[in-house]
């Protein structure tokens, strides 16, 4: 039995694990400063700038002299209306006061007003006139507008056709820009991605290892948020390719731990009790004992009324014993009673694996 971690050893496990992700932030700002740096290198081109330049400048030069015209006979426009609100309101006035002159000739029967009558009617229809002439500019006016419009819409055609034909010789530049980006950012990246594959192969036992995690942790981030984003897409070929190498390349190294597990399971089971205990740390083995799992082969510990029994049924690893001291029953793994302090370190020895009491029987519960 290993000797279970001390106090200090547990913060200096904390406090490295704080340490690792702090480098990792700091690496992982320096990164992203540089990274962010990267796209400038490509100037940033617009769609109109691969189409006719001198058709499309004559087009755009059109649309902008219809726009002012259209803006000033909209102008015109108001104003005519509003001389014709005045000439329809002259002429109701006008044909207002004929209606009350009228009749009162009708009351007074003047004849003497014939010449007068002449005259007012005149007066109307001149009225009547200016009416039927601001009606005639403001339609006048109208189709103006509405041969304008149709002409802006001529032209915006032309400009839509004109980006049409432009679009295609964009798109690639715009796959390009990407792809030149990504190679960049592969470039940054990859290196970090080597450099943290061969510190988790060959740092992990190190007294270093919380440093090189710390570099390890980065490096994925870069991974995942610097680099996977930005994978050029081919309209989801590229994406859903490196998501399957992935996924077969993850599933290949779980599969083979797995197997290695297995493996390093039968072997330390093949070992005598004594070993195997010997082989497993105290700490490690008191948590999975705690969690109701035999910390000699990782299968739940059977219980017997509701407590563990004092040997794994699948392994036959001792996990409750009795105190050479002073009788109690204890948790195996226990260096030291925890009743009458008795070191029980020794006390695994041949002559009680397997058979754990006097009797040679497993001790009761
Ligand atoms: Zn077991
Ligand atoms: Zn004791």
């Amino acid at each position: 039995m290993s000797q279970p971690i001390r106090r200090p050893q547990r913060v200096y496990s904390v406090v490295m694990w704080i340490l690792s992700f702090v480098f990792a932030a700091c690496l992982i700002g320096l990164g992203s400063l540089v990274i962010r740096d990267l796209p400038r290198v490509e100037t940033h081109r617009s769609l109109d700038s691969f189409a006719d330049h001198a058709a499309l400048e004559q087009a755009r030069g059109e649309a902008d002299e219809l726009r002012l015209e259209i803006s000033d006979l909209r102008r015109l426009q108001e104003d005519e209306r509003t001389d014709l609100r005045a000439a329809q309101n002259d002429y109701e006035v006008a044909l207002e006061n004929h209606s009350v002159w009228l009749a009162n000739r009708v009351v007074t029967e003047a004849d003497e007003q014939n010449p007068e009558i002449i005259a007012r009617t005149e007066m109307l229809e001149a009225r009547r006139d200016a009416v039927r002439a601001a009606q005639a500019e403001l339609d006048a006016v109208g189709l103006s507008i509405t041969q304008i419009e149709r002409a802006q819409s001529d032209v915006s055609a032309e400009l839509s056709e004109l980006r049409a034909a432009a679009r295609p010789e964009y798109e690639a530049y715009r796959q390009g820009v990407q792809m030149r980006v990504f190679l960049l950012r592969l470039a940054v990246t990859l290196p970090l991605l080597i450099i943290s594959g061969v510190l988790l192969a060959r740092f992990r036992q190190s007294n270093y290892w919380p440093l090189c995690r710390g570099f390890v942790i980065a490096s994925a981030f870069a991974f995942f948020v610097e680099l996977v984003p930005y994978l050029p897409s081919y309209g989801g070929y590229v994406r859903y390719g490196v998501g399957i190498v992935l996924i077969l390349i993850a599933g290949h190294f779980i599969i083979r731990a797995m197997m290695r597990y297995l493996e390093r399971q039968k072997v330390a089971e093949a070992r005598s009790e004594i070993e195997r205990r010997k082989s497993i740390e105290n700490d490690v083995a008191l948590k999975k004992l705690e969690a109701g799992t035999c910390p000699g082969c990782d299968r739940p510990v059977v219980t017997k009324d509701g407590v563990q029994t004092d040997f794994c049924a699948h392994c036959g690893m001792k996990l409750n014993e009795d105190c050479a001291g002073c009788g109690t029953h204890k948790i195996a793994f226990h260096n030291f009673c925890l009743a009458c302090g008795h070191d029980c370190r020794d006390q695994a020895d041949p002559a009680s694996n397997g058979a754990p009491d006097d009797h040679g029987l497993p001790v009761p519960v």
